[in-house]
């Protein structure tokens, strides 16, 4: 599993919704690259283009200007090179466990042996060989994303394409999400392009952060992280985690207030009876 490491290349892309008059300029001049086996994550505030970045790596968009490149050749549509997880917990609630993990490799005509195999190998990995015949509604949120990762992993994409993947979980679940995700990734050394609003699950996760200006989205910053692998719970608390953690609250505090409303600053919002939290999210007080 894991055949080649994939390498994505963003190279001064621009990308408008709409035309004319009505068109938004969702990103603008972004170069960023995702080496080979290499974990990142893009950081930004809402609507300044992270999901436009990841659609476009997917192949479910094309670039205005500029190329987005897989391995030097230029995306031109979804590939099973590329495995895709949503927020959105997109299982078929009509197939089982098992049968979903399957489906891809299904489709590629792999026989009902192998593809078994590989789901029963990879439902052990994530801890859910006792759910393999459970159907999705079934299944707590932590439990059918842990399913979707391992069925974007089945076919042995060279990279894994994740967008906001735990939102929608609870705080708890989520860094266990986030053990089980960075275990699976150090396993298949598989290259990860993943997107958060969330700080802390950025550091946790990546080897290097990008951090997106608000709209039109451009690269502010890249952030190595330095912190050992694996990454364990404890690390949160350290105090390399900790200083990275304030730098990027302030870069994307920056930018959450041109996103909210162009003139807004810390000192204007003090008038309104009003709070900047610490990532950037404006708290009545
Ligand atoms: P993010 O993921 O950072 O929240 P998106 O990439 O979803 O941001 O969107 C970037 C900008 O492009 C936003 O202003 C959004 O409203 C706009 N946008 C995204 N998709 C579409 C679309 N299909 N049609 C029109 N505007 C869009």
């Amino acid at each position: 599993m894991g055949a080649q490491l994939g390498h994505i290349e963003f190279r001064d892309l621009a990308m408008a919704f709409g035309s004319g008059a009505d068109a938004t300029l969702a990103v603008d001049d972004v170069s960023m690259e995702v080496k080979p086996g290499e974990f990142v994550t893009i950081i930004g505030p809402s609507g300044c283009g992270k999901s436009t970045l990841l659609n476009l790596a997917a192949g479910f968009l094309k670039p205005d200007r500029g190329a987005v490149l897989l391995n030097g050749k230029a995306i031109d549509g979804p590939g099973a090179d590329r495995g895709v997880v949503f927020q959105q917990y997109s299982l078929f609630p009509w197939m089982s466990v098992k049968t979903n993990v399957e489906f891809g490799l299904r489709m590629q005509g792999v026989s009902k042996s192998k593809r078994e195999a590989a789901a029963r190998t990879l439902l052990g990995l994530a801890g859910l060989s006792a759910f393999e015949n459970r159907f999705p509604d079934q299944l707590s949120g932590g439990m059918k994303q842990r399913v979707g990762i391992v069925r974007a992993l089945a076919t042995s994409p060279q990279v894994l394409l994740m967008d906001e993947p735990f939102g929608a979980l609870d705080a708890q679940t989520r860094v266990v999400m986030q053990e089980i995700l960075t275990n699976m990734w150090q396993r298949f050394r598989l290259s990860v392009l993943f997107i958060t609003h969330d700080i802390e699950e950025s550091i946790f996760l990546s080897d290097r952060i990008f951090v997106m200006t608000a709209r039109p989205g451009r690269i502010k910053a890249v952030i190595e992280v330095p912190l050992p692998r694996p990454r364990v719970p404890e690390m949160l608390a350290s105090p390399e985690f900790l200083a990275l953690k304030m730098h990027l609250q302030r870069l994307i505090r920056e930018e959450s207030l041109i996103a909210m409303g162009g003139e807004l600053k810390d000192g204007g919002l003090a008038g309104f009876g009003t709070e900047v939290g610490p990532a950037g999210v404006v708290e009545l007080v």
